[in-house]
């Protein structure tokens, strides 16, 4: 099913986020993957996403979880996809390919440098930025588009009112839907939504949660993304860092706090990413009531 089909059938939408295994014993993760996977879907998941590996290097294992998640666990997929080093012929070769398997949906991205480049270059007939892959899906295909937004500013833009206009000019061009960046502030996000929608945005802008369960995680996250983290929360993590469980409870209650309040507020779905592990959004969701999660 598509994305626009999915938002507007129901009220409250749970999706669930996961990564291609890298390693040894590849199909033996793939295997335990789709075993967590199965864990969740006692939570009529509308969708899971699959992302794609920088440099596209990934690209055929994605492409094998996304259509291992659809025929075998009967879930919707929403394959990520980047344009890192990528020309057009083969962007579409591999769009086409999806589509012609069955998968309905799209999270377009442009993708981050490459390992040690500290800025994105254009690839030799390819694209720049994410709107032109947009474009490119819904000139080429029939799919439905997911695209990325940021709560707290993408890293490279210099403010969030023109981070947000970059959005806008994603969703005119065919997005159906935003799917954000985490972050542990939801008044971030509100204030986001509020912004974005000033400036005539009407889909849904979805966000992306992380249930934190160790300090180690945090601090890599405020390292590498710039996440703010509010001090309260963090200080705690920090009080009981050697403390396994204490961690686990502190993020996954913070994880349930910031949720109910989001659904308090409205919000058309909560996005997790599960890190493919089971437990901590389990937890989150066996603690959150959401009728319409029965329905
Ligand atoms: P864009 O929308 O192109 O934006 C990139 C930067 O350029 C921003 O600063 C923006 O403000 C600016 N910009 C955009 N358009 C223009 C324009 N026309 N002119 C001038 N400036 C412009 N990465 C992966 O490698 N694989 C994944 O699977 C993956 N999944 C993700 C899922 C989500 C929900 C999110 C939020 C991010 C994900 N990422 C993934 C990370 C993403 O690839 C990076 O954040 C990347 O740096 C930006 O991608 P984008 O699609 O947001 O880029």
């Amino acid at each position: 099913m598509k994305l626009t089909q999915i938002y507007n059938n129901k009220d409250f939408i749970i999706s669930f986020e996961v990564f291609p295994p890298k390693g040894d014993d590849v199909n033996q993760k793939i295997d335990l993957l789709i075993d967590e996977l199965s864990v969740l879907s006692k939570f009529n998941p509308a969708f899971i996403s699959v992302t794609y590996g920088a440099g596209g290097n990934t690209h055929e294992r994605s492409f094998n979880i996304s259509l291992k998640i659809k025929n075998e666990l009967k879930i919707n997929v929403v394959s990520h996809f980047t344009c890192v080093g990528a020309v057009k012929e083969d962007i579409l070769t591999q769009i086409k390919y999806l589509e012609n398997n069955g998968i309905r949906n799209i999270l377009a991205l442009r993708g981050d440098p490459p390992k040690g480049e500290t800025k994105f270059i254009k690839p030799s007939g390819g694209f720049g930025y994410a709107n032109e892959l947009v474009e490119f899906i819904k000139k080429n295909t029939d799919l439905s588009i997911a695209v990325a937004g940021y709560p707290e500013c993408h890293p490279e833009c210099e403010n969030l009112e023109k981070d947000i206009m970059n959005l806008k000019r994603k969703i005119d061009l065919g997005g159906d839907v935003v799917i954000t960046q985490v972050f542990y502030n939801n008044d971030v996000f509100f204030n986001f939504i509020e912004k974005t929608q000033k400036t005539g945005v009407n889909i849904p802008i979805i966000p992306g949660i992380l249930p934190i369960t160790s300090y180690a995680q945090i601090e890599r996250m405020i390292e590498l993304s710039g996440t703010k983290v509010p001090d309260k929360f963090k200080n705690k993590l920090e009080k009981y860092k050697d403390d396994k469980t204490a961690t686990q409870e502190i993020g996954i209650n913070y994880a349930i706090e910031q949720c109910e309040e989001l659904i308090n507020n409205q919000v058309k779905g909560i996005h997790f990413y599960t890190l493919n592990k089971a437990f901590a959004t389990e937890k989150v969701l066996d603690n959150l009531s959401i009728p319409q999660l029965l329905i």
